[in-house]
């Protein structure tokens, strides 16, 4: 067992980073990150893939051109991040069938518009019966032709704000940009960490950052922690910040002696998690359209989602010659589960549909598997649509000296790199009033000693 220490930070992704960062600038240096893999960043990260820098993770900066400044845009403008706008708002009138036809835009607008009100009608309808009113209109459609089933899919896997308004979007304005840069999204964690601990060559050299640890063990009281990983390793503090995702909660990585309050694995069970992969393809040439408004396009299947939503890295990396393609949820799972040479020649079929039989195979495919990924488990949160203040606030609150941040704890923006961040400003500063209150309370209590 090492030396105890003030604080201990279980995860190097955006949150934990930011966590430690707001610590070491008020005077609590003495601190150590455990972090289960062998780099920081989390679900922000990049892979060489095709000879471009692609990314398995966050890709977006959700948010931009609003009235209030997003602090991930401020950040990335900072330190200079490569970004471009894209919008994926036209890809609805770049449907394909299963024929490869594109979809007349008159109808394809006319069934988005019409699946936009149905989905309207879906939440008041619960909104209602949640209030034990009564409903008289009638059901919304349920979607059945593969055009209703894809418009449905871009619309509730994509398109949400449609439906109902996002803290991002409504605070930080409705503009996207894409990251398309060579050190990656990560970049930005590597620019934050500078600021506190040492690094050399663009790499961080710091001792307080331990990689390829994994807390498997919690043992608390009102008087410190004590974490134990995978390889035996045992950890002091006075304090632990627990980073890691919603998904990871509800798994059993991380045991917690005693066992955590009812209130709090109530709060941790009630979060869904949602599953999202970007599978990339190599080509040997590109056969696809390039012009402007067709980034992003559709193909409509008889199943839901099934290789639904497809992009092409021309206005990012122009010549690279690679297509991505977005699954989410059941479909993510079950790809996660079957080989990549499975996966890419599903692919292969969906795009031969569009683009026709002469099209040339991938010659590289990249399958990332958040779901199976047992430091992840799950893409992002996602609350159901009526969850009530007191879930987010119960999913917060620290268990002292347990501290949980991450992008599941913040209330307005849960799922964005921006909710990680922010996040890990909130914990890092309850801390510090909860050290305050704590040495306040010492001089306080000296005369009973
Ligand atoms: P994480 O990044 O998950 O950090 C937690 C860290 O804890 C990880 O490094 C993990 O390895 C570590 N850990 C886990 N268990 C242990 C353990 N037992 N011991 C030690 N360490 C452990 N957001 C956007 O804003 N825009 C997007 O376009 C976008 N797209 C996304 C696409 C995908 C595919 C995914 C996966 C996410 C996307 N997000 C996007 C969400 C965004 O990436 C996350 O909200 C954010 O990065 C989460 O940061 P975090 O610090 O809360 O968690």
């Amino acid at each position: 067992s090492s030396t105890p220490c003030s604080v201990i930070i279980v995860g190097a992704g955006i949150s934990g980073i930011s966590a430690a960062k707001v610590l070491a600038e008020n005077g609590v240096k003495d601190l150590v990150i455990l972090e289960a893999s062998d780099r920081i960043g989390g679900r922000i990260r990049k892979e060489d893939f095709g000879g471009v820098s692609v990314e398995l993770g966050a890709g977006w900066i959700a948010g931009v051109g609003g009235k209030k400044p997003n602090p991930v845009w401020e950040l990335a403008n900072k330190v200079g991040l490569r970004t471009y706008f894209s919008d994926y708002s036209n890809a609805r009138y770049n449907i394909y069938d299963q024929s490869g036809k594109i979809i007349p835009s008159g109808l394809a607008a006319a069934s988005y518009n019409k699946a936009v009100d149905s989905a309207i009608q879906k939440l008041r309808m619960q909104e209602a019966k949640l209030r034990g009113l009564s409903t008289i209109t009638e059901p919304p459609l349920t979607p059945k032709t593969p055009i209703e089933l894809a418009i449905d899919f871009i619309l509730h896997d994509f398109e949400m704000a449609e439906v109902e308004p996002i803290s991002t979007y409504t605070d930080f304005g409705e503009r996207e940009f894409l990251v398309a840069d060579e050190r990656g999204y990560e970049f930005l964690l590597y620019k934050m960490a500078e600021n506190f601990l040492f690094t050399s060559d663009g790499k961080i050299v710091d001792s307080r950052l331990k990689l390829n640890k994994v807390v498997r063990e919690l043992h608390y009281s009102r008087n410190g922690v004590t974490v134990t990983t995978e390889d035996g390793s045992v950890f002091e503090a006075t304090y632990v910040i627990l980073s890691v995702s919603v998904g990871v909660l509800q798994s059993d990585l991380i045991s917690f002696r005693p066992p955590l309050p009812k209130w709090k694995t109530e709060a941790i069970m009630k979060c869904d998690v949602i599953v999202y992969t970007k599978i990339f393809l190599k080509f040997p040439c590109k056969f696809w359209p390039c012009g402007p408004g067709t980034e992003f396009f559709i193909y409509a299947h008889e199943r839901r989602g099934y290789y639904t939503f497809w992009q092409h890295m021309e206005n990012a990396y122009p010549g690279s010659n690679i297509l991505v393609v977005t699954l989410t949820n059941g479909e993510s799972k079950r790809v996660e589960a079957q080989t990549d040479e499975e996966t890419l020649k599903e692919a292969m079929g969906v795009l031969r549909d569009m683009f026709g039989p002469d099209i040339p195979d991938a010659t590289q495919i990249l399958v990332p598997r958040w779901w199976n990924n047992r430091f992840q488990r799950g893409s992002y949160s996602n609350y159901p649509i009526l969850a009530t203040h007191q879930d987010f606030a119960d999913i917060k609150a620290p268990v002292v000296p347990i501290f949980f941040t991450g992008e599941h704890t913040n209330e307005r923006f849960n799922g964005y790199v921006h909710g990680g961040y922010l996040s890990g400003i909130d914990t890092g500063n309850a801390l510090l009033k909860e050290m305050k209150n704590e040495k306040g309370s010492e001089k306080e209590s000296q005369p009973f000693l």
